[in-house]
């Protein structure tokens, strides 16, 4: 009973600070009593909109990114991750995608990188979102898990043979149809976006980009490669410091 009691007076004050976040200039006298009526005449005025709140929410995702000096240890194909940084599920340009269960967002565990690469995604995506400001927000796949180590099938799905070390990412293409969602086929990627977000990794100092015999895509020998099952995502792979 008391714990109903307490949820009301949360709902009641939750009501309460939107009411307030929503009404600059509205005097405290005024905003005290946070009734239905009233919170519905807000709606009515206009507070700001759906797709504002949930922007600002993506906002503070990334905001809330916990920093700390990572170490890449080992090798790609058997490493280690010391002080790995967590993506978030989803940002401003980008959502994450889980290829084992086929939804957004990827699990936390699979979501773990250098903060290099964390910091390489995020400033490649916005750029790319800057450049294509009408292009679908790029889906981010797995990093490595949070002390890196076998990303193996017992993980799910084929699994991974490198992603070790936090210095390897999945980014897929990007779709026509603009859903967030991994391409099953080649004919659903916009090639020119996809492209784009090649040569933009590679500019960003990619060691590897791998991209799928199917997909057409292709850069400076060495750095894109071609390697079978890339042809939903890229695979980029971060140099050691
Ligand atoms: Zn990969």
């Amino acid at each position: 009973m008391a714990r109903a009691v307490s949820l009301v007076a949360i709902a009641a004050a939750l009501a309460g600070a939107a009411w307030v976040a929503t009404r600059t200039g509205t005097t405290p006298a005024a905003v005290a009593p946070a009734s239905a009526p009233q919170i519905v005449a807000r709606d009515v005025a206009g507070g700001p909109s759906r797709s504002t709140r949930r922007r600002a929410g993506r906002h503070r995702l990334e905001a809330g990114i916990v920093w700390h000096r990572s170490r890449a240890t080992g090798l790609p194909y058997a490493g280690r991750l010391v002080g790995g940084v967590r993506l978030p599920r989803e940002g401003v340009h980008f959502f994450t995608w889980d290829p084992v269960l086929h939804r957004s967002p990827d699990r936390p565990w699979r979501r773990y990188g250098t903060d290099r690469l964390v910091r390489t995604l995020l400033a490649v995506i916005d750029a790319y979102a800057a450049a294509h400001p009408h292009a679908p927000r790029v889906g981010i796949g797995d990093l490595s898990r949070p002390h890196g180590g076998d990303f193996g099938p017992e993980f799910g799905g084929i699994g991974h043979a490198s992603h070790q070390n936090g210095l390897d990412a999945d980014v897929y293409y990007p779709r026509l149809d603009r859903r967030e969602r991994a391409p099953r086929r080649v004919s659903q990627i916009h090639h020119q976006l996809a492209q784009d977000l090649v040569d933009r990794f590679v500019r960003a100092g990619a060691q590897i980009v791998f991209v799928g015999p199917s997909t057409g895509l292709h850069g400076p020998a060495g750095v894109v490669q071609v390697l079978v099952h890339h042809d939903d995502h890229l695979h980029v792979r971060l140099p050691r410091a």
